[in-house]
Formats: C-alpha cells, sequence, structure tokens
C-alpha cells in the first residue's frame, strides 16, 4: 500500500457516508491498521457548540460510520476524543457533545464519548520546533487514532484539515499558550508539523460532504462538496485537499512539502472516484496583499509604511453579549469584558484569530481596510 496515497469517495449528502467510508477503508487498505482486540481513538472536529448543519464540526454520521467500518473490523474499543476551543471540562465537553449531536451518535452506534480529563506528554523526535506536547489521555492510550477532520478555510493557517484538526489533541488552555510561543505562521504550522508527526494518525479521512468557505473555520458558510477523502499520510491529505479547493498556498503545506514529510502534488497516486477542483472563497484574513501590486523596487518602504494599516485584524460588533469567550481563547491575554463587551488591545494582537473562531455569537469580524483587498 503506497501510504501517501489519498482516495476520494463520492457522498452527495450524510445519508450516503457510510458506503463512502466503507470505500475509504478499503481504497486505503485499513484492515493492515485497524486490527481486532485494538483500542481506537476517533479525532473529530468539535471545535464549539454548533448543530452539525452549520458545517463547523463532523457531522456525526461521519463518525458512525468509522465506528461501523471498525467494528466490521473487529475492533471493539473505540473512544472518541477531542479537546475543543475554551476551557477542557467534563462540563463544556459534555455540552459540546449533545450540540454537535455526538451523544445521540454515541447512543446509536455505541462508541465511548471521552470524559477523561487527564494529559500527559507527547514528544516528537523529529521535530521541527517543538520537542513535545501535552496530549489528551485517550489519543496518548489508543493503538491506533483515526482522524476524522472537516474541510474548512481558516484564517490563520487558510484551511483546516488533517494537520490542523490534530491542535484539538491538546488540551484547553495550553493550545492559545502554543499560539502565543509561535507567533508566526511559519513557526505555528511547523509546530503543527511537530504535532502531527507525534500524533501520527493511522489514517484521516476528512468529511468534506458539506465544507466551509469565507471566514471559517467557524464563522464561513457551508458549501456543499459531496465526497470524504482520506489517506494514512496527514500531510499529502491536506496537499491533494488545498489543491482541490484551490486554497494554495496553505503554509502547513508549503512546509511539509519542504520538510519532505509529503512528496510532490503530482507524485501522489489518488484513488476512487474523480474530485473536480472547485475554488472555495478563502478567508478574509488572506486576501490579496495590495503591496505585492506596487512596483517591486517601492515595496519594502510601502512595506513598512504601511503594514500596520493593511494588515486584517478582529474587530467587536454590536452583536457581541459580553460572554467572555474571546478573552479565554486570547494568547495574547488583550481582551478584556468593558460594560458587557469585548474590548481588543489591538497594538499587541498577534493575528491569530483564535477570538473570532470563538465567539458563539459571531461578534467579531475580520476587518481590512478595503483598499488592501480589492
Ligand atoms: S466578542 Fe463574542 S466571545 Fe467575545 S465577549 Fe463578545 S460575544 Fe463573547
Ligand atoms: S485579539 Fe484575537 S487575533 Fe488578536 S491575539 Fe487575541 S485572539 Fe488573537
Amino acid at each position: 500500500m503506497n501510504k501517501a496515497a489519498a482516495a476520494f469517495t463520492a457522498a452527495s449528502d450524510y445519508g450516503e457516508a457510510e458506503r463512502a467510508m466503507e470505500r475509504q477503508f478499503e481504497l486505503l487498505a485499513l484492515d493492515e491498521v485497524f486490527r481486532p482486540g485494538m483500542r481506537v481513538a476517533l479525532k473529530p472536529n468539535l471545535v464549539m457548540k454548533r448543530a452539525p448543519e452549520r458545517a463547523t464540526t463532523t457531522h456525526p454520521a461521519v463518525v458512525t460510520a468509522a465506528v461501523r467500518a471498525l467494528r466490521r473490523r473487529g475492533v471493539r474499543d473505540i473512544v472518541l476524543a477531542e479537546s475543543p476551543g475554551g476551557p477542557y471540562t467534563r462540563a463544556a465537553l459534555e455540552g459540546i457533545y449533545a450540540a454537535c449531536g455526538m451523544a445521540d451518535a454515541a447512543r446509536e452506534a455505541d462508541f465511548r464519548l471521552n470524559t477523561d480529563m487527564s494529559s500527559d506528554t507527547l514528544t516528537c523526535e523529529t521535530f521541527l520546533r517543538c520537542a513535545s506536547f501535552p496530549v489528551i489521555r485517550p489519543i496518548l492510550e489508543a493503538d491506533a487514532v483515526l482522524n476524522l477532520p472537516k474541510l474548512k478555510t481558516h484564517g490563520m493557517t487558510t484551511m483546516s484539515a488533517a494537520v490542523k484538526n490534530l491542535f484539538g489533541c491538546v488540551p484547553g488552555l495550553q493550545k492559545p499558550e502554543l499560539h502565543y510561543r509561535y507567533r508566526q505562521e511559519d513557526a505555528f504550522c511547523e509546530m503543527l508539523l511537530d504535532l502531527a508527526q507525534a500524533v501520527g494518525p493511522a489514517a484521516s479521512i476528512v468529511d468534506a460532504v458539506v465544507s466551509m468557505e469565507r471566514d471559517g473555520p467557524s464563522g464561513g458558510t457551508p458549501k456543499r462538496t459531496g465526497f470524504l477523502a482520506g489517506s494514512r499520510n496527514p500531510f499529502a491529505l491536506d496537499a491533494v485537499l488545498a489543491d482541490f479547493a484551490r486554497l494554495s498556498p496553505v503554509e502547513t503545506v508549503r512546509l511539509s512539502l519542504a520538510h519532505g514529510l509529503t512528496p510532490p502534488l503530482e507524485e501522489i497516486e489518488r484513488l476512487g472516484d474523480e474530485a473536480v477542483g472547485v475554488a472555495f472563497v478563502p478567508p478574509r484574513t488572506k486576501s490579496l496583499d495590495f503591496l505585492d501590486r506596487l512596483p517591486r523596487p517601492l515595496r519594502p518602504a510601502a512595506r513598512s509604511a504601511v503594514k500596520r494599516l493593511a494588515e486584517a485584524r478582529p474587530e467587536v460588533t454590536r452583536r457581541c453579549v459580553g460572554c467572555g469567550k474571546c478573552a479565554e481563547s486570547c494568547p495574547a491575554h488583550i481582551i478584556r469584558i468593558e460594560r458587557g463587551r469585548a474590548v481588543i488591545d489591538r497594538m499587541n494582537c498577534i493575528r491569530c484569530f483564535c477570538c473570532h473562531e470563538m465567539c458563539p455569537a459571531g461578534a467579531i469580524r475580520i476587518r481590512r481596510l478595503r483598499i488592501f483587498s480589492l
């Protein structure tokens, strides 16, 4: 089996997820990696409390399809594990399981939902930036991890799929700490590559039945794309998906190619159904840089003069209800709640867009002066 091969299997709606998932298992020869007697951890994307139809989280039909495919291969010990945004508490997890449809799915397909709040250290021997990570216990205790991301745009990393999804293996508010430690996009993305190598999922199968475009990963628009996409190599899978969604350049993809974690796109074997690419509307944070349109000799001076003006930045709107979830998730600790509304100290913003991602009211918009995004 070519481990960098990527498979597309059509599913025009979630009623077809089980058939598409079974084909993924067959095309990727996953009988070789998921065997009877194993303990398998499922790692979906459950970033926040959202109903499945909002396309922010992995759909429960994809999770139950994976459970049934594993059961057909004799795997009995299956646990769903995720550390969403915000504090990693049992109450927060249970609320998210209920809202995202996982509590019903677990009853229907008979798998466990993790409620163990402990974590331990996982090391990455071939690290680029980060040698060790705190990781939630069920991921560490599993014989194999089945990564079940959602295909979405992302304000900081442009695309969220197989590699970015594994950031949810880091418990709760230790995620903002890593954001703050690796503030620049390339450093943050190399840290993500280290984490993906350390976790080493046996396979990644992305829910792209309905994806998300525009201001993902939580404030975007659902986009019907109609397939599951899988690979044993998360870096190769992301390279194929970035090409499919016309979202290149995606920094994690560029770096995984530069560091030899994925073969070049043209060398990645494609299996299953044909998937004709469809351009996703990118997040506003990644719209064209005005400076790139200036004559080359003028760019360095212009860049330093207008850099701060040209950058996209978060802005609190009237929809704010003062819940404080943005402040909780801000790695730079620069959001305070004043008179029932969030206030951002913009000068110290590292532009990670965690506040935008975590706001349950959609009250943070990405602001970019229009002249710089024409
Ligand atoms: S901006 Fe959003 S997350 Fe922050 S306090 Fe307002 S409603 Fe809550
Ligand atoms: S204000 Fe928002 S974008 Fe800025 S550092 Fe805090 S979470 Fe990140």
